[in-house]
């Protein structure tokens, strides 16, 4: 198996095929077959953004309707995760040519349509959508992220309640009605990286060459899971990428990493501190899902 398909890519094996790890402006790390391990360095080719550029030049409404126009406008950027055709330079700089078709993406989407969607993360066969076992549960916000799972493409939904150990007598009912919500659009598997509790139901997702997309709050334990399934070596890459100087972890951007199992997980930022468009009013829409905060 070439290094390409190591990192899940399914098409022919042809030269100048990469997958984006990191994004970093305008420049990414790229694996490939070109390069037997690590990185290379490639900028992406200006006429794959001449088309948003020039749409952004004009007025707002205008591009909002431009955009919906051309529903290829958000392939137009790269983003971590995505399949790429690449010009390789050996001495220096390689060139990304083109963004291959993504075969899932999740998006945040505003209902009003008054602001740009944004993509968080592409190319992944499983989205794990976690909440924890306190105060960050919400139902209505697994309702609203299945909501937007709905239209990811491929890939499967999977309901992580993490913290399981902090569940408290009568919290049954809060799980109920999650369950309730959820219905058969996703499974739901209640783990606790602490204790290793339900942490087998994780083994599924965790097969060579699969991709595994991540969403949820900042402390939700994503960083915990990864640890557990990683161990010290996934640790230290996360403190040097993640520690944000305010005495806290936070997810800044989106990286691309291999687990020692063979399953690559995208990281994406914390929802809630980039602000899911809409959900205040989705959640005041909501009949069917109550909004319930755990005391
Ligand atoms: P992240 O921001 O999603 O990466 O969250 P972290 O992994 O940094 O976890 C946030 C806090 O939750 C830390 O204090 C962890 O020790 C704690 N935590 C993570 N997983 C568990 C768990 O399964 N049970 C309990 N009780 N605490 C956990």
């Amino acid at each position: 198996m070439t290094r390409i398909e190591k990192y899940g890519w399914r098409g022919p094996v042809e030269p100048g095929i990469g997958r984006i790890v990191s994004a970093h402006g305008d420049y990414y790390h790229l694996v490939c077959n070109e390069q037997a391990e690590g990185e290379i360095l490639a900028r992406k080719k200006k006429s794959l953004f001449s088309y948003r550029k020039r749409v952004e030049r004009q007025t707002k409404a205008a591009f909002v309707a431009s955009a919906r126009a051309d529903e290829n406008a958000d392939l137009l950027t790269p983003i971590t995760g995505d399949f790429v055709r690449f010009r390789h330079n050996p001495q220096g700089e390689s060139l990304i040519t083109e963004i291959l078709p993504r075969f899932s993406h999740f998006e945040r989407k505003d209902p009003t349509a008054r602001r740009k969607s944004q993509t968080l993360a592409v190319n992944f066969d499983t989205l794990f959508i976690m909440m924890s076992m306190n105060e960050d549960f919400s139902v209505a916000r697994i309702a609203r992220y299945l909501a937007l799972a709905e239209d990811m493409g491929g890939g499967e939904a999977v309901v992580v309640v993490s913290k399981i150990d902090l569940r408290r007598p009568g919290d049954g009912e809060f799980l109920d009605e999650l369950r309730a919500c959820v219905g058969t659009k996703a499974k739901v598997l209640e783990i606790s990286a602490l204790t290793g509790e339900g942490m087998e139901a994780l083994d599924e997702y965790l097969r060579p060459g699969r991709t595994i997309a991540f969403i949820g709050s900042s402390g939700v334990g994503k960083s915990t899971l990864l640890n557990t399934l990683a161990g010290e070596q996934w640790a230290m890459t996360q403190e040097i990428q993640q520690w944000s100087g305010k005495g806290r972890h936070t997810t800044t951007s989106r990286e691309l990493s291999m687990l020692p199992c063979g399953t690559m997980v995208i990281d994406t930022p914390g929802i809630r501190e980039i602000g899911m468009i809409g959900e205040r009013d989705e959640i005041r829409a909501k009949g069917t899902c109550s909004h319930r905060w755990r005391k």
